[in-house]
């Protein structure tokens, strides 16, 4: 089992895939748009980016 990274969701889900981190690809994309616009919010602040976990 593994818990959706989602933002805002805390479904958990059998892992099928083992590189699948969400439970539906709504929680993907969302978290998709999330992380793009906190790099847009941090590019000011360096060091911020490279710290962002999950990015590889
Ligand atoms: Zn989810």
């Amino acid at each position: 089992m593994r818990r959706c990274e989602g933002p805002g969701c805390c479904v958990f889900f059998v892992q099928h895939h083992p590189r699948r981190r969400y439970c539906h690809v709504s929680c993907a994309h969302r978290d998709r748009q999330a992380r793009s616009h906190r790099r847009r919010v941090s590019a000011t602040t360096p060091g911020a980016a490279a710290a962002a976990p999950g990015l590889a």
